[in-house]
């Protein structure tokens, strides 16, 4: 009986035991499944934030975007209204150093490349400390146009700055106008009494000591002569007019020593290089030699690549201005100089 009393014991015990292990099983299974709906909660509602501050951070992104690549090209705009002024102080700095030095480029167009390139990376450099901005340019090239007063400079931009980019060839236009004509100084440095003021040379004895060297007879009517320093463009065109109104528009062009267009005259980067004339098209001025009272007279024609060249060729008395006795002369030839200006009646 005993025995039997403790197997129900026993058996009880295994019945509240089995019922305590089900309870448990079931406690956490109930749990297990809590965490498991949390966790989904939880990690729906993470990638509901990712989502979301993706979207804003996107979004955020584009706004900047838009700003900098305004900025961008606000920048690169600012830069490249630079090139031409960059152009126009280096050929100024050129002319004035060619004056300075008496001494002709080799090569005038690679001596701009030269310095040009260099305040090109100066520019670059500064531009990419101010903004970061990376950019690389360099003259491409240097070429003559249909006025001969004017270059044409190309220069290669090319720029990078995360997603954008830039690469153009710049094109300004590149005028000589009020820049110093070097060829008296440079075919007279070895005579001694050239001068030059503001406006003009002033030749002394150079100018006749030089043509008596080239073989040409009446040299001395070309003492004390003068002509124009600084590139100024006549704007009495079509040239034949010099010769209307008596001679007044002559005496106009002479007195403000006016360059004209002329094939054979050289353009002003050749003239840099020491020459009168070029294969490009150029301009020409007059020498004007001293006021006289006397008539009739010849001498080298005064074009300035005539009087400046191997081939000096005579030219003609003509008087365009009178005054108190004294005649204000050029020499021209007869045929050419005198028919294109309009004076064949002087
Ligand atoms: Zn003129
Ligand atoms: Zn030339």
């Amino acid at each position: 009986m005993k025995k039997n009393n403790k197997n129900n014991e026993d058996t009880n015990d295994k019945k509240f035991e089995n019922n305590s292990v089900r309870k448990n099983f079931y406690e956490d299974e109930m749990g297990n499944f809590s965490i498991m709906i949390a966790s989904l909660i939880l990690i729906g509602f993470l990638l509901l934030s990712i989502i979301l501050l993706n979207t804003a951070i996107s979004h955020e992104k584009e706004n900047e975007e838009i700003i900098s690549s305004d900025n961008y090209q606000y920048i690169l705009d600012d830069y490249i209204r630079n090139i031409p002024l960059i152009e126009d102080e280096t050929l100024e700095e050129l002319s004035e150093e060619v004056i300075k030095n008496k001494r002709p480029c080799l090569d005038s167009k690679s001596d701009l490349k030269e310095i040009i390139d260099e305040k090109l990376m100066v520019k670059n450099q500064e531009y990419y400390d101010n903004y970061n901005i990376q950019i690389n340019s360099s003259l491409i090239s240097i070429e003559n146009t249909s006025n001969p007063f004017s270059y044409k400079f190309k220069t290669y931009v090319y720029s990078v700055k995360g997603d954008y980019s830039f690469e153009r060839i710049i094109s300004s236009d590149v005028d000589c106008i009020n820049l110093k004509d070097p060829v008296p100084l440079l075919y007279l440095k070895s005579y001694s009494s050239l001068s030059y003021n503001d406006s003009s040379y002033n030749y002394g004895t150079s100018l006749s000591e030089f043509l008596r060297d080239n073989g040409v007879e009446n040299y001395s009517f070309y003492t004390n002569a003068n002509s124009p320093l600084v590139i100024r463009k006549c704007p009495y065109d079509p040239y034949k007019h010099h010769g209307d109104d008596n001679g007044k528009i002559m005496k106009n062009c002479r007195d403000n020593g006016y360059y004209h267009e002329s094939r054979d005259g050289a353009c002003y980067l050749c003239r840099l290089e020491g020459k009168s004339g070029c294969e490009h098209y150029g301009f020409e001025t007059f020498i004007n030699p001293q006021k006289t009272n006397e008539t009739g007279r010849v001498s080298a024609c005064g074009s300035d690549h005539v009087i400046f060249s191997d081939d000096i060729y005579p030219g003609v008395e003509v008087i365009y201005n009178s005054e108190n006795g004294l005649n204000e002369i050029l020499y021209l030839d007869p045929h050419g100089h005198k028919v294109k200006y309009g004076m064949s009646d002087y």
